[in-house]
């Protein structure tokens, strides 16, 4: 079995609270697994085992706010930004 490395930077910070969100709709995905966010330097890491489970996990984190970088949003498209005040301020937790 041939896994694949993703590592995708994504155009919208998240925290620690949005991180566990987004690591578990990823791990819903068939094959996606070794899941692994990075906040600070806004990167999603994961396995994958066939490019159609990539596209997937790609299309799950452009629902969930955090499009992949160089990903073209039309304009009139807002983003839900985290509502943790994110990257600023995390409850319960010294930055
Ligand atoms: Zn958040």
């Amino acid at each position: 079995m041939k896994f694949g490395l993703a590592k995708i930077p994504v155009q919208n910070t998240f925290c620690s609270k949005c991180s566990a969100r987004i690591k578990s709709e990823l791990l819903k995905i068939q094959d996606i697994t070794n899941v692994s966010l990075y906040p600070t330097d806004s990167l999603v890491v994961f396995n994958f085992i066939k490019a159609n489970e990539l596209s997937t996990a790609l299309n799950t984190l452009t629902d969930l706010g955090y499009p992949p970088e160089g990903d073209r949003l039309g304009s009139n498209k807002v983003l839900p930004i985290c509502s943790h005040t994110c990257g600023r301020y995390v409850e319960g937790e010294v930055a």
